[in-house]
């Protein structure tokens, strides 16, 4: 990208780690140059609606957390969506029908009788050894018998979007709370299936080796590179000033 300069951190967001594990082209068009594209993300979109839903759902009374509610709630929120931000009608009324089948599917089993311990909850605390503040936004976490679970509701995530979650999330509570969670559930709606995962002391060492990489890569914008999964391309808003001064046909291919 021609850029020489190093990108100081001060706070280490789960906002901008998961753009940049997406892609770390996309993460400097968006967060660096600062340039927004005329074609909004959807997944950005849809995942704005998840959020309100599922963090509206949590606050009924548990008499009220029924199937009924969620759709309810998901024909209210999903107004704001536009079917021109998707690629086409058919990815559109897709991405409806699944994440709605699924978000109810995964809301209504397993009710807990108790409110959340944390519901969208900012969070932000210096980690030492980081060098920088860790921010991380605790979308749902419950009581267990044991200590707490923490869940993720996601448009859909990626392996190695996970292993951040699992990091982050490992290295943030045993530095906040002293405690690491029960069980983390990373949920991915869009294909309807839930990653648990346990974590375990070195899940925090690792995390924290992992999250001065993830740091010191985040701050040579000249060493980026573009991702190489087409699916995430696909909806990429950016596509044009990343491919600025290459051919392509109509078909996406480069023409050489
Ligand atoms: S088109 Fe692909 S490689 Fe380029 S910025 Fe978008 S996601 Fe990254």
């Amino acid at each position: 990208m021609g850029k020489e300069y190093r990108v100081s951190i001060a706070t280490l967001t789960d906002y901008h780690l998961q753009d940049f594990i997406r892609c770390p082209y996309q993460f400097y068009f968006h967060h660096i140059e600062g340039k927004s594209a005329a074609q909004h993300n959807w997944r950005k979109m849809v995942q704005f609606v998840i959020n309100q839903v599922v963090s509206r759902y949590y606050k009924l009374p548990l008499e009220s957390q029924t199937t009924k509610t969620v759709m309810e709630l998901i024909d209210e929120h999903w107004r704001v969506i536009d079917v021109r931000q998707f690629e086409s009608k058919i990815q559109y009324y897709l991405a409806l029908a699944k994440i709605s089948d699924h978000l109810n599917q995964f809301l209504t089993s397993g009710k807990n009788e108790y409110p959340p311990l944390f519901l969208y909850e900012k969070l932000n605390m210096t980690i030492d050894e980081l060098g920088t503040d860790l921010s991380l936004t605790l979308e749902v976490a419950e009581w267990s018998s044991n200590s707490f679970i923490i869940k993720k509701y996601l448009v859909d995530t990626t392996e190695d979007m996970n292993i951040l979650f699992i990091h982050m999330i490992s290295v943030f509570c045993q530095k906040a709370f002293g405690q690491l969670p029960e069980r983390i559930e990373i949920i991915s709606l869009m294909d309807g299936k839930l990653k648990p995962y346990i974590p375990i002391m070195e899940d925090v060492s690792n995390g924290l080796e992992y999250l001065n990489i993830i740091k010191n890569l985040l701050q040579q914008p000249k060493n980026y590179l573009k991702t190489d999964c087409a699916t995430v391309c696909s909806s990429c808003s950016y596509q044009k000033r990343c491919y600025e001064g290459i051919n392509m046909n109509h078909d996406g291919f480069i023409i050489q």
